[in-house]
């Protein structure tokens, strides 16, 4: 019995799990008010992007290109980026700040969007909006190398570094959530409110689960602002929920500002939101109240009921953000199931020393397997030609076609969902999120057993 990290013995990818950088600078961008990204590149690059995160979300949100065509591939695009901020500026007064996100073609050419910032900064900036703040920050994201995984963290890190100001300390806490949905920043603030803690969640997309209200809204904004940018180099410190997602700004902040960070864990389960609440406690000295005490049994309360009778020994697949998949593992294996397959897609040599993945690699006692550089191709060729047998699929609905093909019971979790209602309202972090995923994963597993005829009687007499 043994936990092995293997790599995908291929150079080419077949069926992604993840898309490229520029998506996950785009995905931190709609988090922070007043900011409209210009992805320097063609259009494909927003467009596509733009309709996932709408497909995921169900909302309409602004994001735009600089629409890089055949000349500008061959000569260079910088005036394509002059053109973009100009045209934005003028059609959206309230926009203050706007990251210019390289792609893999503008990076390939060299196009220099320092350059272009400090160019339109001394010129159009001065000369039509000198009464007016806005913000150029460059980002680059070329998509040859990372995921969008690598290009939200650089991104978050590039906000950060460019705001953070030293001033008075403020008493809050940063928060970076990482790669969530609105449902999870709900229950993120729920868990600091009963701890009575005044925290700046980064990035905040709650208010992407928007109200279609009289007056006819259709666009949703993220709600970081500015102030808290600059404010958080003053805070007391900063936890960042995900090692692979936000963690590179919370360390700018403590190598910087002295502002201490904790990384992780992502609190998926009963055990990393307690570690979570623990370390909540930690760094703002707030006792964890009798009210959670109370939520935390409920969620066991819920578990014990479906754990030993239902979950034991189930076999399960894991696929999408790292610090999400090996969560989820965690969790499995808390509710006595089997996680044999974990499928880590980008090419990140550090998820072999990664703390988390060592520890299963030394306590799990069945036969696992963890693949670095993953695509969907080696969860099916798995199943197909070794005879990978399994009994779940956690992932985000790209791997869909798998679960429909074998005949895989499948629960939608990550990014993007947008095969089944209303995902992104519901979390998968905190108590709550530790029943929601239980009840999803029995619910799942029960209409298995009534589709296939498997044990379903049991549903009688439970
Ligand atoms: S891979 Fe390159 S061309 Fe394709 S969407 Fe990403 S940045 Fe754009």
């Amino acid at each position: 019995m043994h936990c092995e990290v293997v790599k995908k013995p291929r150079d080419g990818v077949i069926n992604p799990i993840f898309t490229c950088q520029p998506c996950g600078a785009q995905y931190a961008s709609i988090g922070v008010k007043d900011c409209i990204g210009i992805v320097h590149g063609g259009q494909g690059c927003v467009m596509f992007v733009r309709l996932l995160f709408s497909q995921h979300l169900k909302e309409s949100f602004e994001l735009a290109s600089s629409s890089v065509h055949e000349e500008g591939a061959v000569f260079g695009a910088c005036g394509r980026v002059e053109q973009a901020v100009e045209v934005l500026l003028m059609r959206y007064p309230h926009v203050k700040l706007i990251p210019i996100i390289s792609t893999c073609s503008t990076e390939v050419i060299g196009d220099d969007i320092e350059g272009v910032c400090t160019k339109l900064r001394e010129g159009l900036l001065r000369e039509k909006y000198a009464d007016r703040e806005v913000h150029l920050i460059p980002i680059h994201t070329p998509s040859f190398v990372g995921s969008m995984i690598s290009g939200y963290d650089l991104a978050v890190r590039e906000f950060i570094s460019y705001f953070a100001k030293k001033d008075q300390p403020n008493g809050k806490l940063n928060l970076f959530t990482g790669w969530v949905n609105p449902g999870d920043v709900t229950a993120l603030k729920h868990l600091l409110a009963e701890m009575d803690i005044d925290a700046t969640v980064f990035f905040e997309i709650e208010s992407f689960d928007s109200p279609l209200m009289p007056h006819g809204n259709h666009v949703s904004h993220g709600s970081t602002t500015i102030d808290d940018l600059v404010g958080s180099a003053n805070a007391l410190g900063s936890i960042a929920l995900n090692r692979y997602e936000g963690a590179k700004a919370a360390q700018y902040l403590e190598s910087e500002y002295d502002v201490p960070a904790i990384i992780g864990p992502t609190p998926i389960g009963i055990r990393n939101t307690d570690t979570f609440l623990q370390n909540l406690k930690t760094m703002t000295g707030k006792p964890i109240p009798e009210s959670l005490v109370r939520e935390r049994g409920v969620a066991i309360d819920a578990l014990t009921d479906l754990t030993h009778m239902f979950f034991a020994e189930k076999r399960v697949a894991i696929y999408g953000n790292p610090d999400l998949v090996i969560s989820l593992a965690e969790f499995c294996l808390d509710l006595e199931m089997k996680p044999v397959l974990l499928l880590l897609g980008d090419d990140n040599t550090g998820y072999v020393k990664d703390p988390r993945v060592l520890a299963l690699q030394e306590h799990v006692d069945h036969d696992m397997e963890i693949v670095t550089n993953a695509d969907f191709w080696e969860m099916e060729r798995r199943i197909k030609e070794d005879g990978l047998k399994l009994d779940l699929i956690l992932g985000h609905s790209k791997g869909r076609f798998t679960s429909i093909d074998y005949n895989i019971p499948m629960v939608r979790v990550g990014f993007p969902v947008y095969d089944r209602a209303g995902f992104y309202r519901h979390p998968v972090v905190g108590y709550a999120g530790a029943i929601w995923l239980a009840e999803q994963m029995a619910n799942t597993l029960f209409a298995d057993m009534e589709y296939k005829r498997n044990k379903e009687w049991i549903l009688n007499m439970w």
